[in-house]
């Protein structure tokens, strides 16, 4: 674990794709618990960590037995008011188990825009660094409109980790990284390993993402140049084993790398 050391404070995203399963949309708990598990061990290590997690509309239209696809606006509001307090209920259960508390943070679009308001959330995100709390932070769905929304975890997560002033932003996707085409279709695609301007590679991000998340390769390419912009990496693996962040904190070479600007 020597290299985790290096890390002061982490951002861990993670998808809905990646929390539920695929057949049920239902929470997937063994990766939940794995997830838990990993990042309380980093945590145990020294590291700060702030996860934005998806997955509440999800978790919403499981616990009232409907499908989550093709719904409108206020559907999906009203299912991420069910899914939000579900999904904290499973952290709250799963950090608590390695001794670690929660804590959560529901996001609108104008925190970043308003200096007064992104103020007050970054002294409430140290405070509670400082009280040894572990921030879980999700768009709030439920008020959330088409024009003042992030509309994809992707790009909150890159806003999320320039706010926290994290070191690094790890995306835990259902695809291994970035690849010169896509791979549901190119057997032959390869995986891009290393990417310096996110600008550049915008044509092998395809258009669709998961029938889960709202995020594809695009909104991940925005994510990278935002976090980049801010001065910080960004690494989009797969998070369907999420002691992959081991391998990624010890400097292995998993997924892909995105080079923050200076
Ligand atoms: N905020 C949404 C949710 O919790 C997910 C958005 C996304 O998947 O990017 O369901």
């Amino acid at each position: 674990m020597n290299n985790i050391m290096k890390y002061k404070r982490i951002a861990v995203k993670i998808g809905s794709s990646t929390l539920t399963h695929e057949g049920t949309g239902r929470l997937n708990i063994r990766r939940m618990e794995a997830l838990a598990c990993t990042l309380s061990d980093i945590k145990n290590s020294g590291c700060e960590i702030i996860l934005i997690s998806s997955g509440a509309v999800a978790a919403g239209a499981a616990k009232l037995s409907i499908s989550h696809r093709d719904r409108s606006l206020s559907e999906k509001q009203a299912l991420a008011a069910v899914g939000q307090p579900e999904l904290m209920r499973m952290y709250e259960r799963l950090f608590a188990a390695y001794g670690h508390n929660v804590a959560q943070i529901l996001m609108t679009r104008d925190v970043v825009d308003v200096p007064v308001r992104l103020e007050h959330l970054k002294s409430t995100l140290s405070k509670l660094f400082s009280l040894g709390c572990l921030p879980v932070v999700n768009e709030n769905d439920s008020i959330s409109d088409d024009e003042l929304q992030f509309g994809d975890n992707d790009t909150l997560s890159a806003y999320v980790a320039a706010v926290a002033e994290a070191q690094l932003l790890i995306n835990l996707s259902d695809i291994d990284g970035l690849y010169d085409s896509d791979p549901r279709k190119n057997a032959h695609a390869k995986l891009i390993s290393r990417v310096e301007d996110p600008s550049m590679v915008s044509s092998c991000a395809g258009e669709e993402g998961s029938l889960v998340g709202t995020g594809g390769m695009v909104t991940k390419l925005r994510a990278a140049q935002i976090a980049g912009g801010a001065g910080i990496p960004m690494i989009i693996t797969n998070g369907s084993d999420p002691r992959v962040l081991y391998r990624v904190l010890e400097g292995e070479d998993t997924g892909t790398y995105f080079v923050p600007r200076n």
